[in-house]
């Protein structure tokens, strides 16, 4: 005698769904494509500010070329500008790395450090310390790690800013007598209450960089996901879909994309009601959150229909996965809040490459063109297998085999 399955139960409204990352985890890829966004207006600005900064050095040399703190501070200063620039050149180029928010960061933080030291080294312990329009620079340097949209980055930056100038002070202090009346002189008093309060400002300006943070990762996360669902939404698959598209046109990893439509849903909104429709259409989603990789994008593509997207696995295996996926929901009906059950399934039709070429296919019709063949292929398989009579996935194993590619002529060999 068989077991009877276990009706799976929806986990709407745990934390597999509708929650912002935690404090100290990678945002998810809404938010790392803010992200990206966030750190080329930061390496544009960061260009600007670093072209400003050299006039001062620049003029100095002009006037004494001589002297060694004009010529320290301007090969520094073009140090600074030279690696702004190598940040800008490699973010425009789209070869986005996670660590780069990182790197960037700490060299906003660090390049505002070195200009205190150069204060420190050249000048007196006092002049750094009690600088105001270069410490005010720890200040945007902080902020602007807000636009990156993770939190992990703000909090680097912020600590980097504190033990970067907490440790000066601590130098000033133990090598030298900060109330000498030459230093006093040249930079005002020195009150430890003041750079004690610096550093709890320095404190204070981490914390709003990371509530900024918290907050825009809440509303892009909303702003992202399906309602009902909790899954993303179709404006934001969309979009995924495009930058994952032109990463694996580069790349040339595997990708694959499946679309699911839940079949004669119509008949089970009209014998259980749509509240209970619903709860359906949410189990479904969450049995898909929980079995798909954190690098899939699920999403609710429309009213009971879902789409997958699949980086780095091919047409084949994730044919494989939502087949046997079928095969959980139809052993599983969905429990309802009313003791009943549903049973569930779908049909499916897959895509992706290796195995469809929509690279070739959008080659003449533009590259902006791939993610949407590669969604039709999905969506004529989908459209076959409820023709074929539905609870079924297809892949690209369905389309009539390529024709045989044209023999080489020896001659043409020669030529390569
Ligand atoms: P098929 O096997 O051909 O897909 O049959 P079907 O009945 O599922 O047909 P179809 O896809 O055309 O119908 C989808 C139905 O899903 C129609 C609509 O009433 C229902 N639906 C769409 N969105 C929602 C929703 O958010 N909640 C509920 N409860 N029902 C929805
Ligand atoms: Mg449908
Ligand atoms: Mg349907």
């Amino acid at each position: 005698m068989t077991t009877p399955a276990r009706p799976f139960t929806p986990a709407f409204g745990t934390a597999s769904v509708a929650t912002t990352p935690r404090l100290w985890e990678r945002p998810d890829p809404a938010l790392s494509a803010a992200g990206i966004e966030g750190e080329t207006v930061v390496a544009r600005v960061r260009v600007l500010v670093m072209a400003l900064l050299l006039v001062a050095p620049i003029y100095n040399l002009v006037q004494d070329p001589t002297l060694p703190m004009f010529r320290t501070g301007f090969v520094v200063t073009l140090a600074a500008n030279v690696i702004a620039l190598g940040i800008w050149w490699y973010v425009e180029r789209r070869t986005w790395r996670p660590w780069i928010g990182f790197a960037s960061s700490i060299f906003d933080v660090s390049v505002v450090s070195l200009g205190l030291v150069s204060f420190f080294i050249v000048a007196s312990p006092l002049v750094a310390l009690n600088s105001k329009v270069t410490f005010e620079m720890y200040f945007l340097a902080i902020l602007a790690t807000s636009l990156r949209y993770d939190a992990r980055i703000c909090i680097v930056a912020g600590v980097l800013a504190l033990a970067q100038y907490a440790a000066m002070w601590a130098v000033g202090l133990a090598n030298y007598d900060l109330h000498d009346p030459a230093f006093i002189a040249a930079a005002g008093p020195y009150l430890p209450v003041d750079l004690a309060v610096r550093l709890l400002l320095l404190c204070i300006a981490t914390v709003v960089a990371v509530t900024i943070v918290r907050r825009a990762q809440r509303l892009l996360y909303l702003a992202a996901r399906d309602r009902l669902t909790g899954v993303f939404n179709r404006g934001h698959f969309d979009n995924a879909l495009q930058q994952v598209v032109e990463v694996t046109s580069r790349t040339g990893q595997p990708l694959a994309l499946a679309l699911l439509d839940i079949d004669h849903f119509k008949s089970i909104n009209d014998q259980h009601g749509h509240a209970r429709g619903d709860q359906a259409i949410r189990a479904v989603a969450d049995l898909l959150l929980q079995s798909m990789r954190r690098t899939d994008i699920v999403a609710r593509y429309g009213g009971e229909e879902f789409v997958v997207l699949m980086p780095g696995t091919t047409p084949e295996a994730a044919l494989a996965r939502i087949e046997s996926l079928r095969a959980t929901l139809v052993a599983t009906p969905i429990a309802l809040s009313d003791g009943r059950s549903i049973a569930l399934n779908y049909s499916a039709g897959v895509a992706g490459t290796p195995g469809d070429r929509f690279f070739a296919e959008s080659a003449g019709l533009g590259a902006a063109k791939a993610p949407d063949i590669l969604v039709g292929l999905a969506d004529e398989r989908l459209l076959a297998a409820k023709r074929a009579g539905r609870g079924r996935c297809f892949g690209p194993e369905i389309d009539p085999p390529a024709p045989p590619a044209p023999r080489r002529s020896s001659g043409a060999q020669r030529q390569r």
